[in-house]
C-alpha cells in the first residue's frame, strides 16, 4: 500500500526523571502524530541517594524510536519522511562511561540525589563571602542538586571511574550527552558533545563567555579532559547509527540537530522567545522559567540564572532566570509508590475530587531539602495539621495543593526580581492534565493558568530546535508553524483573601520543615 506523506516531519526523544518518549510532530502544525513512553526505574540504595541506570535509559530511548515507528507505520505515515531528531533531557544527572567499551562506568546520579551534602559544605568554605565566583560565573547557587560535585564524588569514590580517568578511557556527560554519543555509534565513532543550557546546569560552565571554565574545574577538581564539547541547542551534532537496533535503526542516518535541557525545550516549545514571557512545567519537580532576553538577571530571591536556548551556532544566546521546586510529581509518584494510596497517577485526581479541600491538613514534600526560593538542605518532608478526620482523600489534596503552594511561591520571587507581574500562567508537564491541579493553581495565584491541548512542549521544543537548524532548515520557529496547538483556560475562581490565608498557612508549614537535619 502506498503510505501518506505529510511533509517533513521532525521526531524528538524526551528523555525525563520519571521516563522516556519519542514523539513525532508535522513541522508544518506541530501536530503530533504518535509517540511512545516507557517509564524508567528510580533506585534509592541508601536514604537521599537517587540513581538510575544508564544502560536502561538507552534502551528505553531505543523502544520508544521502535514502538513509534510501528505506530507510524500502522498510520500509513513513511518513517522515511522524519528528517531530524531533537533530544531534550532531564538535567544534572551525571553519567561517566568508558569510551572504548561505551559500558557505564557507575549508576546515574540523578539530580535529586543528595550524596554530596557534605562535599557542599566543605567546598563553601572556600568561597569568600564577599566574592562568590562560583554564582557569579554560574548563575547557581552551590548546592547538591548540580552536576560538578555528583562528578566530584564519582571521581572520589568510584575506583572504576579514578582508573579510566587515569587511562584516558572516561568521558563525563548529562543525558543528552550520554544518550547523544550512543545514539551517533557509541564506541564507534559517537560524538561528545552538549549545548549550551545542559552545559549550563553542571556548575563548571561559565554562562557568560559559554566555555568550561579553567577557575571552576581547578575549584572542583574535575579533569577538563572529560567534558563534552560545548554546542549551541540547534545544529547538526552527528547522524544516527544505531545498527544493533533493528527497527529503530531505521532512522540510521538521519541528523541529531537539537538538544535543550528539558525546561529549556519546554521555554522554546511555549515560544516563550520575548523577554518576560514564562512557562511552568510541572513533572517530576517543577520549573518556572522567564525569558530574561539577551542579559544575564542575578536574582535577589533564590531564583537561578540560567542559559535558556542558543537556537545555532551564529545565534545570539538567551537567558533566563529559573525557579526550581525538586518535588512535584514525584509527590503522586510517592503516594502510589511509597505509601499505595493510588494505583496510578492519575487516581490522585478521583481521590481529591472526593473531599474537594485539604480539611486543615498541609504536605510539604521537602523530600531532597527544599529548592527555591529556600535552598534548604536541612529540609525534610512533612503532612502537619492531621485530626482523627483526615483521611487519604485530604492527604491526596494536599499532596497536589503542595505544588501549587511552590508554585506561588516561585512567582512571588519571580515577580519581586522583575518587576512586572505575569498576568497568566503557561504551563505543561505529565501533571497538567490533571484537571483539579490546574483549577487550583488558578485559584492560588489568582491569575488564569492557561495550558496548551497538546501537553508534550518539551518534545515539541526540542523538535522544533532540531528542524530549525542549518542544514536541515525544516522549521521557521514561527506562530503558524504551531496551528495544530490550542490552549486551555483556568480562571481563578475563590476570592483573593482566601487564597492568602491558605498559602499563609503553607508558608507556617514550610518553616517546620526546616531543620530536620543538621
Ligand atoms: P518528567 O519529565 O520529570 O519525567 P512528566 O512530565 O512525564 O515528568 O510527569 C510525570 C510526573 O507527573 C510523575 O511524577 C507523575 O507522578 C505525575 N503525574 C502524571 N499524571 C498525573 C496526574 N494526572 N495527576 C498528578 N500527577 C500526575
Amino acid at each position: 500500500t502506498k503510505k501518506a506523506v505529510l511533509g517533513p516531519l521532525v521526531g524528538a526523544v524526551d528523555q525525563g526523571t520519571s521516563s522516556t518518549r519519542f514523539l513525532v510532530f508535522n513541522s508544518k502544525t506541530a501536530e503530533l502524530l504518535s509517540h511512545h513512553q516507557v517509564e524508567i526505574k528510580q533506585e534509592f540504595p541508601r536514604e537521599g541517594w537517587v540513581e538510575q541506570d544508564p544502560k536502561e535509559i538507552l534502551q528505553s530511548v531505543y523502544e520508544c524510536i521502535e514502538k513509534t515507528c510501528e505506530k507510524l507505520g500502522q498510520l500509513n505515515i513513511d518513517i522515511s519522511n522524519i528528517k531530524a531528531i531533537g533530544v531534550s533531557n532531564q538535567r544534572e544527572t551525571t553519567v561517566v562511561w568508558d569510551k572504548l567499551t561505551g559500558e557505564p562506568l557507575y549508576n546515574a546520579v540523578v539530580w535529586l540525589d543528595l550524596r554530596t551534602q557534605s562535599t557542599v559544605e566543605n567546598l563553601s568554605k572556600r568561597i569568600p563571602g564577599n566574592n562568590n565566583f562560583v554564582k557569579s560565573k554560574t548563575g547557581l547557587p552551590l548546592s547538591t542538586y548540580f552536576s560538578a560535585v555528583k562528578l566530584r564524588w564519582l571521581l572520589d569514590n568510584v575506583r572504576k571511574v579514578q582508573k579510566a580517568v587515569e587511562e584516558d578511557r572516561a568521558l563525563f556527560g548529562t543525558i543528552d550527552s550520554w544518550l547523544i554519543w550512543s545514539l551517533t555509534g557509541g564506541a564507534n565513532g559517537g560524538v561528545h558533545c552538549t549545548d549550551v543550557t545542559n552545559a549550563s546546569r553542571t556548575m563548571l560552565f561559565n554562562i557568560h563567555s559559554l566555555e568550561w571554565d579553567k577557575e571552576l574545574c581547578e575549584f572542583f577538581e574535575i579533569p577538563m579532559k572529560v567534558l563534552p564539547n560545548v554546542r549551541s541547542s540547534s545544529e547538526i551534532y552527528g547522524l544516527m547509527k544505531i545498527s544493533h537496533s533493528l527497527k529503530a535503526g531505521a532512522l540510521e542516518g538521519v541528523p541529531i540537530s537539537g538538544c535543550l535541557g528539558d525546561q529549556s525545550a519546554a521555554l522554546v516549545g511555549q515560544m516563550c522567545f520575548q523577554d518576560g514571557q514564562a512557562k511552568n512545567t510541572y513533572g517530576t519537580g517543577c520549573f518556572l522559567l522567564c525569558n530574561t532576553g539577551r542579559k544575564c538577571v542575578f536574582s535577589e530571591h533564590g531564583l537561578l540564572t540560567t542559559v535558556a536556548y542558543k537556537l545555532g551556532r551564529d545565534k545570539p544566546v538567551y537567558y533566563a532566570l529559573e525557579g526550581s521546586v525538586a518535588i512535584a510529581g514525584a509527590v503522586i509518584r510517592w503516594l502510589r509508590d511509597n505509601l499505595g494510596i493510588i494505583q496510578t497517577s492519575e487516581e490522585i485526581e478521583k481521590l481529591a475530587k472526593e473531599v474537594g479541600t485539604s480539611y486543615g491538613c498541609y504536605f510539604v514534600p521537602a523530600f531532597s531539602g527544599l529548592y527555591a526560593p529556600y535552598w534548604e538542605p536541612s529540609a525534610r518532608g512533612i503532612i502537619c495539621g492531621l485530626t482523627q478526620f483526615t483521611n487519604k482523600c485530604h492527604i491526596a489534596f494536599a499532596a497536589l495543593e503542595a505544588v501549587c503552594f511552590q508554585t506561588r511561591e516561585i512567582l512571588d520571587a519571580m515577580n519581586r526580581d522583575c518587576g512586572i507581574p505575569l498576568s497568566h500562567l503557561q504551563v505543561d508537564g505529565g501533571m497538567t492534565n490533571n484537571k483539579i491541579l490546574m483549577q487550583l493553581q488558578a485559584d492560588i495565584l489568582y491569575i488564569p493558568v492557561v495550558k496548551p491541548s497538546m501537553p508534550e512542549t518539551t518534545a515539541l521544543g526540542a523538535a522544533m530546535a532540531a528542524g530549525a537548524a542549518e542544514g536541515v532548515g525544516v522549521w521557521s520557529l514561527e506562530p503558524e508553524d504551531l496551528s495544530a496547538v490550542t490552549m486551555e483556560r483556568f480562571e481563578p475562581q475563590i476570592n483573593a483573601e482566601e487564597s492568602e490565608i491558605r498559602y499563609s498557612t503553607w508558608k507556617k508549614a514550610v518553616m517546620k520543615s526546616m531543620g530536620w537535619v543538621t
